[in-house]
């Protein structure tokens, strides 16, 4: 084994130290999520605060620039570990940089008290108390942008702190062919899911047999309770706090197990990704997930093309029976379109397979509106129900059920809708894929084995790190990048079904 550069083993222990750091401030943001009391508050932030602002310090040192330039020098391969890493550092570092530290402080200000006001605004379906806050980030958003630089679209650089290389354009175009075709397949999906009794699954389904029935599935698909648990929020998560150390949250409803189901199995889907990253390269770039829009096709792929399909209910409802037995009355078939009904509804979170796109893609259309100053704060509510009413039919009653509904914006997450697509899109893709070079697949899904396509996830997706950028990684495992075509295939496979 050859020996690495000194300024490579210097810059890494550095970059494990700022790890540390930031995986000290995620167990800190966990404990917020579920346990902290409230009264702890005040205090957990001046911790976060501290923690960020260390972590910031040391990455943005000039030190940091010296050693990165000398690694520059040494040649390493780009798909190497080591190239993988020199280039995500560089990548971060000159983001970091180029946002002065007076700016960092007054942004992270005026999104707690932004969130803060949402909270409110959102509670008492007001956008008045959100809109000077929504105001003031929009315009930090958009200095951010200036800052960080950009050739075609501001938006393009928020997007690529959530999808490295990805650029507005190719996603407007990929979205503008998308819809059409979704609302395509939305009408006959409607009126094969309107003969369905409405809350059909309805019952009582007590917290603990969720919990045991969750978690029996989450081991079935090789999620590692050893290094990882599942806790209770209101806002399901999945988030990794260290080597080992993996954690989903969950919320649950009484009258329907079905809710937190779906939540494991995506945040296990998240999970699996999470637990799978090579650990020798834990925290660094070559250990670590690419893009949010591949973290979300893992987690689709297993909510939505593992669980939300009759093979997955011919194996799971004899033994869902065992925890719930209301369940008894019902065949797999009628629990599997109970699970797949399409229905249009105000609010993304609760959204079907097929409607779910159009939800973003009004998000990603506003956000891009708001950024290039096509339309104003004050004039977002109007904006938001005349395109939900146009693509829905729906009349917004209420900003709660509007543009009220997310918490992203107030927290200054500009750029980051898109990525729920792109992960549906690559979870069609890299499914199709899974199951082309396993021919067994089928058969073992049908059985509740995962095995196979969790080594096959491993192997293409997981072990590769940040190794790849987003697209190269579709290429390299799919052969094209990421397309419209196998997620259209799988809604419009659903309309067959059964
Ligand atoms: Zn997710």
């Amino acid at each position: 084994m050859t020996t690495l550069p000194v300024c490579y083993q210097k810059l890494l222990k550095r970059m494990r130290e700022v790890n540390l750091l930031n995986t000290t401030t995620s167990i800190l943001e966990w404990d917020q999520d579920t346990y902290m009391p409230h009264a702890a508050s005040a205090y957990r932030a001046e911790q976060l605060a501290y923690l960020g602002g260390r972590a910031h310090r040391l990455f943005t040192a000039g030190a940091v620039a010296e050693l990165l330039a000398e690694c520059e020098q040494q040649g390493f391969a780009p798909d190497s570990a080591e190239g993988a890493n020199v280039r995500e550092w560089r990548r971060h570092y000159d983001r970091a940089v180029r946002l002065p530290a007076s700016f960092v402080v007054r942004f992270g200000r005026a999104k707690s008290l932004s969130y803060e006001a949402w909270r409110e605004a959102r509670k008492q379906s007001n956008f008045k108390l959100f809109k000077p806050h929504f105001s003031k980030i929009v315009a930090l958003v958009r200095q951010k942008a200036d800052y960080l630089g950009y050739e075609a679209s501001p938006y393009d650089a928020l997007l690529e702190a959530y999808e490295p290389g990805a650029r507005t354009e190719p996603i407007a175009q990929l979205f503008a062919e998308l819809r059409p075709a979704i609302v395509a397949i939305l009408g006959p999906a409607l009126e094969r899911s309107a003969s369905l009794p409405k809350d059909l699954l309805q019952g009582t389904y007590p917290v603990a047999a969720q919990q045991a029935f969750n978690r029996r599935v989450a081991e079935a698909m090789g999620f590692d309770f050893t290094a990882g648990r599942i806790d209770t929020t209101t806002h399901p998560f999945c988030s990794t706090l260290g080597v080992g150390d993996c954690r989903l949250t969950t919320r649950y409803r009484e009258e329907d197990f079905t809710d937190s189901l779906y939540s494991i199995l995506h945040e296990a889907g998240h999970g699996l990704y999470e637990q799978g990253l090579p650990p020798a390269h834990f925290g660094m770039p070559a250990g670590a997930a690419v893009s949010m829009g591949i973290h979300e096709s893992q987690s689709r792929l297993w909510e939505n093309h593992v669980g939300r399909s009759l093979s997955f209910w011919e194996y799971w409802l004899p033994i869902a029976c065992e925890y719930f037995p209301n369940l008894k009355q019902f065949t797999a078939a009628q629990v599997n379109a109970a699970v797949n009904r399409v229905r249009l509804s105000f609010i993304r979170v609760d959204a079907d397979q097929v409607t779910y796109d159009l939800h973003i893609m009004l998000r990603f259309d506003i956000e891009l509106k708001l950024v290039t100053g096509q339309l104003g704060v004050p004039d977002v509510p109007a904006y938001w129900n005349e395109q939900f009413e146009q693509m829905s039919g729906l009349k917004v009653t209420k900003d709660s059920d509007g543009c009220l509904q997310d918490v992203h914006w107030a927290g200054g997450g500009i750029g980051y809708f898109p990525t729920y697509t792109l992960g549906n899109l690559n979870a069609a893709q890299l499914m199709q894929k899974a199951r082309q070079e396993n021919p067994a697949l089928e058969g073992e899904l049908k059985g509740g084995h995962y095995q196979t396509l969790l080594a096959w996830l491993r192997q293409k997706i997981y072990q590769e790190g940040s190794r790849y950028r987003p697209r190269e990684l579709m290429e390299r495992v799919t052969g094209e990048s990421t397309s419209i075509r196998h997620h259209l295939e799988h809604l419009r496979g659903k309309l067959a079904e059964g």
